[in-house]
């Protein structure tokens, strides 16, 4: 096997220019812990962005993934699959919503969000064709396809990419005033992270989404939330909407929900709002396939079984305790719920990445200035402590 440098030269000559990773090739992986070709381990902080809250290879979702494809991988959804079934009724479970649209990626899943509330808008709350507005949020992140780019305030995410979809706002996160200003007669929804956390792990002022649920429920607007990186505990919740006790009229999840085994994302609402749907409407070829579901299953119950809501929150709250004794002028801020935490810096972050991948911990920065630190949900106090350690070298020379 190629070595690091052979890898990433390899890789670099014929892929797109669309990323930026740190210069380390990972070869192997189990747990919280990943391995280079050369058999360097390192402790992975990021999660594949929090797509691997159970943990690298976890063997439960392995052997369930192993099993279904030892049977049947994809049926399309012109026949109906065995597994389908079961996964409704595990979402059902977990969010208390009545109705599930399956799809693949996050921003699949935000744009099926999108069709339905703009439909619900015309045949529902009577909108005007064509006139449905929905309202977003300033620093919004929900993935990179155009309509859901049309709706950023990145610059960068959008430069080259237009024309644009029509039909969305942008008002400041956390400001609820901005939000009943926003709201017209034909505003269809409020899509909004609960947390967000491509903008630097930005956490909404205490009130804000039981502020913004009683906001909608008055104006009847749809509360979408985006807990597709918020989502299945990394927060210290199952959602981060139950910080406030909160149920939005739709979730949008991803990410985790595969295990960090396979892509499958979903939109959860009553019947009211998904039932807008029918035959024909909307689809994948790949959603809702058997291999996906059976991942998403056993990833569920690896949440449920393994306590690893109550873990994010317990030992989320330990790390930041940790990270709060640490002296750094260069620290401006620290801010997280559960196992998702961003160390705000005055300065760029990436340096601070660079030199903690040279202690073995895997972090990348988020909006330069932010250290994002979210681990497998499975991480032990132990690692923990291992991974503190390293931080403190790094931030406290
Ligand atoms: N929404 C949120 C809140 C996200 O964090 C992400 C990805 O980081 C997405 C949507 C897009 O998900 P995907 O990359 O699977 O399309």
């Amino acid at each position: 096997m190629s070595g690091t440098k052979q890898i990433i030269e390899q890789t670099e000559r014929y892929g797109a220019n669309n990323y930026l990773p740190l210069p380390i090739v990972i070869s192997k992986a189990a747990g919280v812990w990943v391995q280079d070709p050369e058999g360097n381990r390192y402790m992975d902080m990021l999660s594949a962005y929090s797509a691997l809250n159970q943990g690298h290879r976890h063997p439960k979702i392995i052997r369930a993934l192993k099993e279904q494809a030892d049977r049947v991988t994809l049926t399309s959804r012109a026949f109906h699959n065995d597994r389908l079934g079961e996964f409704y009724e595990k979402i059902v479970a977990v969010t208390g919503k009545n109705m599930v649209l399956p799809m693949n990626t996050g921003a699949e899943a935000v744009e099926t969000a999108i069709k339905a509330v703009r439909r619900w808008a015309y045949q529902v709350k009577q909108v005007p064709e064509n006139q449905a507005e929905i309202i977003v949020c300033e620093g919004n992140f929900h993935g990179r396809t155009i309509t859901v780019t049309s709706f950023s305030s990145e610059a960068e995410y959008r430069r080259g990419f237009g024309p644009f979809t029509p039909g969305f706002k942008i008002i400041p996160y956390g400001d609820v005033e901005a939000l009943k200003q926003a709201i017209t007669p034909y505003t269809a929804a409020f899509l909004v992270e609960p947390i967000q956390g491509e903008a630097g792990i930005i956490i909404p002022p205490d009130g804000y989404l039981r502020e913004v649920r009683r906001i909608c429920d008055e104006h009847g607007v749809l509360f979408v939330a985006d807990e597709i990186q918020t989502g299945f505990g990394r927060t210290g919740k199952m959602f981060a909407c139950d910080w406030e006790e909160v149920k939005p009229d739709i979730y949008i999840m991803g990410k985790a929900l595969g295990g960090g085994v396979f892509p499958i994302s979903a939109v959860a609402a009553n019947q009211d709002v998904l039932g807008v749907f029918e035959p024909g409407s909307h689809g994948s070829t790949f959603g809702g396939n058997p291999l996906g579901c059976a991942c998403a299953i056993a990833a569920l119950e690896v949440i449920a079984e393994e306590k690893l809501v109550e873990r994010s929150l317990r030992l989320g709250q330990y790390l930041m305790s940790k990270l709060h004794e640490l002296k750094n002028p260069k620290i401006k801020e620290i801010r997280g719920k559960g196992l998702f935490i961003g160390i705000e810096l005055t300065e760029p972050a990436r340096p601070y990445c660079e030199a903690l991948k040279e202690k073995g911990l895997l972090c990348k920065e988020t909006h330069e200035h932010t250290i994002r630190l979210a681990p497998p949900l499975i991480i032990t106090k132990e690692e923990v402590d291992w991974a503190f350690e390293r931080l403190k070298d790094v931030l406290q020379p």
